[in-house]
């Protein structure tokens, strides 16, 4: 637990909050995450996306028994010691079939990959070192005694921890649940998200739209990124800038939830309206990110509750959300370790306009060329209310604080906006 308030962090020496730079707004946001609390127990398939609340110990060795790694014949390794070897076979290890008697010297049993190693042996021979003529089996020479068999408790010993609390579960980790014969896992509560946007131009899908109005999108995309990962979504709609109804649903909005998130209203001219009634209700800094999109931003604390407050343009909601929102929400979550997003080298193949002095979130598309390089191209018009631009991508092209013009042909940074699980 963060022992400074975040007033007194924010005065710290090297904080600047008209240019806070990306890294340094993520690093002070971190101060103050630590995760819920609030436990349940669940069947396997209902934990996919929930973070682990506990350690998962292993009721059981894994493998359970000592068993072959290929399809061959079980034997004593000491019997081919002298070299090319031929042994009597007696009987048949498969799968879920063990065979019931004991190997001597001088015999093998044939078995199937998974199958027991009868009592007796201690290695297997592929059955492509091998010749088979009726039960008399030759077995090529330089075989090694303890090949090809998988001991029990090899990948895991009951009793250890077969998954780490704090684990995301995703198939692999229902699987692994399953494979151990538990039948429950104790996962965390989600993490309960409140959110709403701000502004009088804004209307509700299904309502007609009147002069200068347009149709709330934010709360859309806000929906979706809390559902994927994994949070609960309040939607409290819209909410008009007008300082009661804003204080109303701030207050509603951090006493049902952990994190409430806002969109609009943090930009200069709206800031200071919404900052007087936040500074009564909680504690909040506001800042100037130095990044595009997504320049203005709010983060605080309102009663028990963690706030974001995003700028309005869609496009920079989606930008701040996955660059400052997610990780914490993560956290919270009760999700570790939490990784960034990962980057990774690309060849753009537009120009892209970068002034220096800000980190800036431009969106491409990501392929592979003929030559099986990695190039990255540009979706087009790059403005911060153009969400078509975040449609069309698969992921930013990131360009760090210091770089100016991209040209053609140059190597850039992107972070892939979907995973493969
Ligand atoms: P603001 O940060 O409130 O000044 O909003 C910046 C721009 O984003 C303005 O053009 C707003 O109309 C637009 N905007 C704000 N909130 C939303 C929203 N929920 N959906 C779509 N556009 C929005
Ligand atoms: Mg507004």
């Amino acid at each position: 637990m963060a022992t400074l308030t975040i007033a007194q962090a924010s005065c710290a020496d090297d904080y600047d909050p008209n240019s806070m730079s990306v890294d340094k707004a993520r690093a002070f946001i971190h101060q103050f995450l630590s995760p819920i609390e609030g436990t349940l127990r669940v069947p396997v398939r209902s934990a996919l996306g929930r973070v682990l609340a506990e350690d998962v110990l292993s009721p059981v060795d894994v493998p359970a028994h000592r068993n072959s790694a290929m399809d061959g014949w079980a034997l004593r390794g000491a019997d081919l010691e002298g070299g090319e070897a031929t042994l009597a076979e007696i009987g048949a290890s498969f799968a879920g079939k063990p065979f019931a008697g004991r190997v001597a010297a001088g015999q093998c049993v044939r078995i199937m990959t998974g199958g027991v190693v009868p009592e007796g042996a201690d290695t297997v021979v592929m059955q492509e070192r091998a010749q088979a003529t009726g039960k008399s089996i030759t077995f090529a020479p330089g075989q090694k005694t303890g090949q090809n068999v998988r001991e029990a408790g090899e990948d895991l010993r009951a009793g250890s921890v077969a998954l780490e609390r704090g684990r995301i579960m995703r198939p692999a980790e229902l699987g692994l649940i399953a494979s151990l014969g538990v039948g429950e896992v104790p996962v965390l509560r989600p993490l309960r998200v409140a959110f709403f946007s701000t502004g009088d131009e804004l209307k509700s899908i299904g309502t007609q739209l009147g002069e200068g109005e347009i149709y709330d999108s934010n709360r859309y995309t806000l929906y979706g990124m809390l559902q994927r990962l994994g949070c609960e979504a309040l939607d409290m709609g819209v909410v008009r800038d007008d300082p009661h109804s804003l204080e109303r649903a701030f207050a509603e909005a951090a006493g049902i939830a952990d994190v409430v998130i806002t969109s609009g209203g943090v930009s200069v001219g709206e800031a200071d309206f919404v900052k007087a009634m936040l500074d009564k209700l909680g504690e909040v800094v506001f800042w100037k990110i130095a990044m595009k999109p997504g320049r203005p931003l709010a983060y605080g604390k309102i009663g028990g509750a963690h706030f974001f407050g995003l700028p309005g343009n869609p496009v920079s909601v989606m930008v701040t959300f996955y660059q400052f929102v997610r990780d914490a929400l993560l956290v919270l979550a009760g999700a570790s370790p939490v990784e960034p997003m990962p980057t990774f080298k690309a060849v753009c193949t537009g120009r892209l306009r970068k002034a220096p002095g800000r980190t800036e979130f431009q969106r491409g598309v990501l392929s592979r060329a003929a030559d099986g390089a990695l190039t990255v191209k540009p979706t087009g018009e790059q403005g911060s209310g153009i969400l078509k631009s975040m449609s069309d991508a698969n992921c930013f092209i990131v360009l760090p604080e210091a770089a100016g013009n991209v040209e053609p042909g140059a190597t850039v940074e992107v972070q892939p906006l979907e995973g493969i699980v």
